[in-house]
């Protein structure tokens, strides 16, 4: 079984402690590798060797910087096949996914950070003739990157990409749940060439390394994606050192369904959007309300679609739904079913764990759940369970609809599904999210602002807000006269 390595200072290395942690092939429930368990004494490496590398990376031609981007994300695309495999193998989800979404679209971030750096262009505002101010974006210098489980080697590229094109160096931390492909992506930087200390990856508990990476004073921003409670921890230890923060964190993301939508197209997508990845993404809609002359035709066609979607062993071509990422998650998301079946919930189909058989008679399966009969405002409502797990209810008027899906403390992504194109634009203003779905789900243009608001999170990445994030901004102003 591999031993994987930390990437300090273009090296793969041990940790300081020696000491690795178990890790699982959750369709397996089985050991499958070994990750580091790492600690501060392995980010302070890190940071010695970033701030050596950034006199010279932040001063490289951007062309320059731009070109061993773009030569990363060429490699992440020859290497697809076997990235995606790995992805599944450490995540649960299925291959074809990984080989569709997760690793395509971690090549995307490279590529398009590595042109987007090239275009991004700065301010300038003249004072008719007395005085011009033009704005210089200097990289931050050493910043930390610290990413979850559920798209591991995506999440994690969107954030080093522009931290790297904008001419920081990184330390970068992806959970220590999903490994895998970060280790993978630190022998491929290697391949093209990164110069050594430019990009560092400290694997470990977020508890330990994460929390020495957010502690440090020399690293002079964070941009972290995760849970809502470790954005509140990351917050409070990094706020008072006045470092710069993105927070992207948690959803409980509505889907709004009048009844003049496209029915074939809602009904297919709202499937894809509460079961996608297990139900394991910041941005699935895991709360459907239907207007109420559609509910039941709704009801039965969604219930008799979830139950067709075939549950099983990731690596096989036509799964479509694999296994949840741990066993502990796996406790969580059947901890919320029995909730909800305290709060009266009628379980519509699912409701419990799946045995397998063969080489996954010990994974961690959950069957596609749907709830209905629950209040808006219940626990299970309210709060992220992040699994295959979704719930219906009826809605009457568009007031209605609109106090239902901005009850919850999150304001991650809202869907909405209408052929009215008023009220389209109408609804979408009145949502409190950061981003709105009309007749789509996933849709993604690397070009525009993407986070949330609530509890879901600070700040915006995605396109120049990226690279606005990663430099700070010196106002010149020279006297004319
Ligand atoms: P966590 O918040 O548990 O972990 C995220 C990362 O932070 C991991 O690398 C984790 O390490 C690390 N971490 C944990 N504790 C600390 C700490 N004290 N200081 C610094 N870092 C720490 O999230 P999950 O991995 O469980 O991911 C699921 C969550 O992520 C969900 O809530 C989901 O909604 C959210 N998410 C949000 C997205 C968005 O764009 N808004 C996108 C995707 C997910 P370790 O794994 O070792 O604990």
């Amino acid at each position: 079984m591999e031993y994987l390595k930390n990437h300090i200072n273009g090296e793969l290395i041990e940790p300081v402690s020696g000491k690795y942690l178990d890790n699982y092939e959750p369709a397996t429930g089985q050991v499958y590798s070994f990750v580091p368990d790492s600690d501060a004494r392995d980010v302070e490496r890190a940071v010695a060797a970033a701030e050596k590398a950034f006199p010279v990376w932040s001063v490289t031609p951007t062309q320059e910087r731009a070109r061993l981007l773009q030569h990363i994300a060429d490699l992440i695309t020859q290497n697809l096949n076997s990235l995606a495999r790995a992805e599944s193998i450490d995540t649960g989800k299925p291959v074809t996914l990984a080989k569709r979404m997760d690793i395509p679209r971690a090549a995307s971030n490279f590529s398009f950070f590595a042109s987007a750096t090239i275009h991004f262009a700065s301010e300038s505002h003249a004072m008719e003739d007395s005085a011009l101010n033009y704005t210089l974006r200097k990289p931050l210098g050493v910043v930390g990157c610290i990413s979850p489980w559920n798209l591991p080697l995506y999440l994690f590229t969107w954030k080093i990409a522009p931290a790297l094109a904008a001419g920081n160096c990184v330390i970068g931390k992806p959970s220590e749940i999903t490994p895998m492909t970060a280790y993978l992506l630190s022998k491929l930087c290697q391949e093209a060439g990164l110069p050594p200390g430019v990009l560092n990856i400290v694997h470990g508990y977020g508890p330990k390394v994460g929390a020495a990476i957010c502690a440090h004073p020399k690293i002079s921003a964070i941009s972290f994606t995760g849970g809502t409670k470790t954005g509140i921890e990351i917050a409070r230890v990094a706020a008072p050192m006045f470092k710069k923060l993105s927070l992207e964190l948690g959803g409980k993301n509505p889907v709004l369904v009048f009844a003049d939508c496209d029915y074939a197209n809602m009904l297919e997508t709202t499937i894809r959007s509460a079961f996608t990845n297990q139900g394991e993404i910041c941005l699935c809609g895991s709360r459907v309300f239907v207007e109420r002359p559609l509910y039941e035709k709704f009801k039965n066609d969604f219930v008799a679609r979830a139950k067709q979607l075939k549950v099983g062993d990731p690596l096989v071509e036509d799964t479509d739904q694999g296994a949840v990422v741990s066993q502990q998650h796996k406790a969580k998301v059947l901890s919320y079913i029995e909730l909800a079946k305290q709060e009266g919930g009628k379980i519509l189909c699912g409701g419990h764990d799946m045995k397998l058989s063969g080489r996954c008679k010990d994974g961690w399966f959950i069957a596609p759940t749907i709830i209905e009969g629950l209040s808006y405002d219940c626990r299970t409502n309210q709060e992220e369970i992040f699994g295959p797990v979704v719930t219906i209810m009826p809605f009457d008027s568009e007031d209605e609809v609109l106090d239902y899906a901005n009850s919850t403390p999150y304001g991650l992504a809202s869907i909405l599904w209408t052929q009215n194109l008023p009220r389209a634009h109408r609804v979408s203003d009145q949502l409190k999210s950061g981003i709105v779905w009309v007749n789509c789900w996933m849709v993604h243009d690397l070009r525009t602002p993407f986070g949330g608001v609530k509890q879901s999170g600070v700040g915006r990445e995605g396109g120049l807000e990226a690279l606005r994030f990663f430099t700070e901004p010196k106002n010149v102003c020279v006297k004319l006269k």
